[in-house]
């Protein structure tokens, strides 16, 4: 059989097929003409709702329903769908030929739904940008030497001298690192610090303050909110995710950023639990190839990971981990062991003089903070360290006034506004200190005291404009008597004004 007579047979046997098919679907036609269609998301008749746009699967839709759909996924341009001139036309004589509106339905737009601008820039990634790869955030030549990093944080930080010192010179050298990235036969280790101290000494006051001189990320988290993965709390991967948010999302900044974890206490080991530790041991363990140095996955604008979150890899070995607690119970165990080796041998009267030490603390061992519930692994980990004095009387009446963001210096700021010149006494301040000193949180407990009376200063001395000076008083402070104020352009101070309330409320 030649090619045409095939041809020519294949064509009538086609005829023939599309003759039954069209005959087919007629009678089919005429079946369903007997029911109206019905719009798939509207559920309105075809009566009503006019003509209907068939789609594979026998759905029916009616332009209306069509129209809006359309509208609402044009920013996606679905499968090349709008780029289609056929829907495309089908779409606009349906438009021109019914112009009905469309009654008690409303659609919800995705775009709504995430706000004005798409998805919230806190969930995006910074773009890295081009030809500034290469250059290192901290140049080698810029790290300050140790003792300019402690001279910057004397300015701030008062008292703490051997803190200061080892958080100096562990920070240059973990830069030293990080700007040289070395990592050949000679493996400079990583600097991780853990330093303990009572509350309010100061600790994260120092970090971030170091911190804010380095002009490096920061992240202060607390241990406490974290679980192992899983359970209810934050994951341990959280903590880089709180990085990444502190340095604009930039990665490359957060990889050489500085995470603080506070109240690292809070995660030792529980004693005599019989159900899985997932906030002690388990976050330990968790936290141990974050410290080290891992590739860890973490969540964009969010401190866990799920399917709304955009999940980005960010490497942990240029991180510096500098974690802090106050250990409580810590004492107890160091007196132990001291006591444990003076009762052997020659010594042994010499006790009951621990009970007596001060900054007993200072004498942490890494055995100690094994005994207090910490894994060996983790305190491995954190090879630099060191310990933070309880703040003494004197160091909170210089706290009080010295460093460069001094309380005091804040509200002087603010009458000098109004100009009028505040003035604290010597015995005012030291008064103040005592207070604090009562209330045993540290230097937290001296902003709260101020506040309290200079509540009234702060009200009363801008409704007189003729006021000068302000001298707080020892007696003010201790609710005997009230401040000194001077009138603008004389030297002759006032006398104190009488006390309206018990407390310091001397207007
Ligand atoms: P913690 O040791 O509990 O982390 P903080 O660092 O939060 O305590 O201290 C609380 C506040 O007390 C800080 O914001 C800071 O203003 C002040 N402060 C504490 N210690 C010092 C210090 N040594 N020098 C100056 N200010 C301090």
């Amino acid at each position: 059989m030649s090619d045409f007579e095939k041809d020519g047979r294949d064509d009538d046997q086609l005829n023939e097929g599309k003759e039954d098919t069209a005959s087919k679907i007629s009678s089919n036609d005429e079946d369903e003409n007997e029911y109206e269609d019905v719009c798939f998301a509207c559920r309105r008749p075809e009566s009503k709702a006019g003509k209907m746009f068939k789609l594979p699967n026998q759905i029916c839709i009616c332009n209306d329903c069509l129209h809006k759909t359309m509208d609402t996924v044009s920013q996606f341009d679905y499968q090349g769908m709008l780029n289609n001139p056929h829907v495309m036309n089908e779409i606009h004589n349906i438009e021109k030929n019914n112009k009905t509106g469309f009654p008690n339905i409303s659609f919800v737009n995705l775009a709504d739904l995430q706000g004005d601008g798409g998805i919230p820039n806190k969930q995006k990634l910074k773009r890295k940008k081009k030809g500034a790869e290469t250059e290192p955030i901290l140049d080698i030549h810029n790290i300050p030497a140790p003792h300019k990093i402690k001279a910057q944080l004397d300015d701030y930080v008062v008292g703490q001298e051997y803190a200061k010192k080892v958080i100096s010179v562990a920070v240059y050298n973990h830069y030293k690192r990080v700007a040289t990235d070395t990592m050949d036969e000679i493996e400079i280790e990583k600097s991780n610090m853990l330093m303990i101290g009572p509350t309010g000494c100061g600790k994260t006051y120092l970090v971030r303050t170091l911190a804010r001189l380095l002009d490096v990320p920061l992240a202060i988290t607390d241990a406490t909110s974290l679980t192992e993965a899983g359970y209810i709390g934050d994951d341990i991967e959280s903590v880089v995710s709180k990085l990444l948010a502190a340095a604009d999302n930039d990665i490359e900044k957060a990889e050489q950023g500085i995470i603080f974890i506070d109240e690292i206490d809070k995660i030792a080991k529980k004693k005599d639990t019989h159900s899985r530790d997932v906030s002690g041991e388990s976050v330990q363990q968790g936290m141990l190839k974050l410290l080290e140095g891992a590739e860890v996955e973490v969540p964009v604008g969010a401190n866990s990971k799920n399917a709304m979150v955009p999940l980005t890899t960010v490497n942990t070995r240029n991180i510096l981990f500098i974690c802090g607690g106050a250990f409580p119970d810590l004492e107890e165990i160091i007196k132990q062991r001291l006591k444990k080796q003076t009762a052997i041998g020659f010594n042994a009267e010499l006790k009951d003089k621990f009970d007596k030490l001060k900054n007993i603390h200072n004498q942490v061992t890494s055995q100690d903070l094994k005994k207090f519930g910490m894994v060996p692994e983790f305190i491995g980990r954190l090879p630099v360290l060191f310990t933070l004095d309880a703040l003494t009387e004197e160091m909170l009446v210089k706290i009080l006034a010295e460093p460069k963001n001094a309380i005091i210096k804040q509200y002087q700021k603010l009458l000098a506004l109004d100009e009028v010149q505040l003035v604290f006494n010597d015995e005012a301040l030291l008064s103040i200190a005592r207070k604090a000193m009562e209330k045993d949180t540290g230097a937290r407990a001296l902003r709260a005291i101020i506040e309290e009376f200079m509540l009234d200063i702060m009200y009363e001395i801008p409704k007189d404009e003729n006021i000068g000076r302000v001298i707080i008083t020892k007696e003010y402070i201790e609710g005997t008597g009230g401040p000194i104020i001077e009138i603008r352009g004389s030297q002759v101070p006032q006398p104190p004004i009488p006390l309206v309330d018990k407390r310091h409320a001397a207007f």
